[in-house]
């Protein structure tokens, strides 16, 4: 049983995450879409309600699993027996936290490889901050993230 772990925050989630969603659950015979539970961060949505909203836009996958971590993501990563971290890679901004990060996260698990997927070139300008930003104006982001979530983030930003 092969399981990989796709870490992040999903606040909310996008489609440039479920494109890479959709890529790695093919490489593995589980995915497990671990969302932080941080205190620290101050997230327009709810955990409960970022995990809901995953739920509902990758029903239509079938080895999914969506669940909150706290605290160290190799500890969780060990606890689920995944060998395999997935992060997404848009731009070069993005690669110097990433290495870090890889880096530190092999320096306290070196069984555990962080696998990048690259963006696809549709979604490469796409971030959860940007999409707030856009909905919280008013403007239309149909085509950025999955329907419903389009629908939590008109209610959210509702007058
Ligand atoms: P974090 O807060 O850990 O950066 P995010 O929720 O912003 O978490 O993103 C989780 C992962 O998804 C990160 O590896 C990020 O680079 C990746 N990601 C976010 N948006 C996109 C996108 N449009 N295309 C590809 N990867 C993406």
């Amino acid at each position: 049983m092969c399981t990989g772990v796709y870490p992040g925050s999903f606040d909310p989630i996008t489609n440039g995450h479920i494109d890479i969603i959709e890529r790695s659950a093919k490489l593995f015979d589980k995915l497990i879409v671990a969302v932080l539970n941080n205190h620290d961060k101050k997230s327009l949505f709810t955990t409960e309600e970022r995990i809901m909203m995953i739920r509902e836009a990758t029903a239509h996958i079938p080895n999914i699993e969506v669940e909150y971590f706290c605290g160290l993501l190799m500890e969780f990563a060990r606890l689920k027996q995944a060998r395999v971290i997935i992060r997404g890679l848009r731009a070069v901004s993005d690669f110097e936290y990433e290495l870090q990060m890889a880096l530190m996260n092999k320096k306290l698990a070196e069984d555990i490889e962080t696998v990048f997927i690259m963006t696809n070139c549709h979604y490469s300008y796409l971030s959860s901050s940007i999409v707030k930003e856009v909905a919280s104006l008013k403007g239309c982001v149909k085509e950025l993230v999955p329907p419903n979530v389009a629908t939590r983030l008109r209610d959210k930003f509702a007058d």
